[in-house]
């Protein structure tokens, strides 16, 4: 998977020339996350090997680290002070810091509170690592606040950034990383990942390992999206009452999945592409709006009259 990265990542690793600060970018869930953590690893393995040892002490706590569930790697709160901590150290690892969203946001604090594990010298390991994923997750005066550091980034230390969306990371940030692009993955490599031998699945999570893990859990959904569109009025009205009722993440996916579903077809009816576009442009929009209460059955309706329109 992603052989092309590995082995540029290999070639740099061997020829000592790994840039201080890396962003990797593509698409959510095609393993970028794993591939920072892994070359992380090596660059901290004590052995110096690509890839990383797996048995000296740092290695050791790398694989540690990432056994560690995602709650204990978040905030905590000094108990003698009550004053709140971010816990920057997390794990074993003293070379080794994950930054990661709390709630939805990677905040000021939790930067600054990477710029004081930059004066330390490395404890264990040759280098100390800052990976932070996903960077688009700071905000901008996060963002602003790395950005000085990433100017004069102290010899020893390496930064991986991961991000999905490019667009949300200042340029100013882009600018100062060595940009490495992540492709999408093929049918071919979910399949060897995931094990999934579902066609449908397959064709519908675009390439993501997420999103085709979330599918497997979440059929009926693709049910219920391929009814909403290609349904009768009957089992749309019986689509729209179960839909309405749904939690937030599931009706994401279920739009989410009527775009991909009607992006296809738009693929296979080239011609009718000036009724197809309005209708995913429709879809998209009401993604964008969907924590403002839309009323979706109203929405499925209209949908599912345009598309017959279309046919005609
Ligand atoms: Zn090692």
């Amino acid at each position: 998977m992603h052989e092309r990265v590995s082995t540029f990542l290999e070639r740099m690793y061997r020829l000592k020339r790994v840039p201080q600060a890396l962003l990797f970018y593509g698409k959510e869930g095609i393993g970028k996350k794993t591939m920072a953590f892994d070359f992380s690893k090596a660059l901290l393995c004590i052995k110096g090997t690509f890839p990383a040892c797996n048995t000296c002490p740092s290695c050791h706590y790398m694989n540690q680290f990432n056994q560690m569930p995602v709650e204990q790697l978040r905030v905590y709160s000094d108990k003698e002070t009550g004053k709140k901590v971010f816990l920057y150290l997390q794990g074993e690892h003293p070379d080794f810091i994950y930054l990661q969203p709390e709630k939805d946001e990677i905040k000021i604090d939790q930067v600054r509170g990477v710029r004081d594990f930059l004066n330390l010298k490395p404890a264990l390991s040759q280098k100390k690592v800052v990976l932070i994923a996903p960077a688009e997750s700071m905000n901008p005066y996060s963002q602003n606040a790395l950005l000085k550091t990433l100017e004069e980034p102290p010899q020893d230390t390496h930064f991986i950034l991961v991000a999905n969306n490019l667009n949300n990371l200042l340029s100013t940030v882009r600018s100062r990383c060595y940009l490495i692009e992540f492709k999408e993955l093929s049918k071919e490599d979910i399949k060897k990942i995931t094990g999934i031998k579902d066609e449908e699945i397959l064709e519908l999570c675009e390439g993501s390992i997420t999103k085709a893990n979330q599918l497997l859990q979440k059929t009926h959904i693709i049910k219920l999206a391929r009814v909403a569109l290609f349904g009768s009025p009957l089992e749309l009205y019986n689509v729209s009452t179960q839909v309405e009722k749904m939690e937030y993440e599931d009706q994401k996916l279920f739009l989410q999945l009527l775009e991909i579903m009607l992006h296809k077809k738009l693929l296979q009816d080239k011609e009718k592409w000036e009724f197809y576009e309005p209708i995913i442009d429709r879809i998209a929009f009401v993604l964008d709006n969907l924590k403002r209460g839309i009323r979706l059955s109203l929405f499925l309706f209209y949908l599912n009259t345009s598309l017959t329109e279309v046919k005609k």
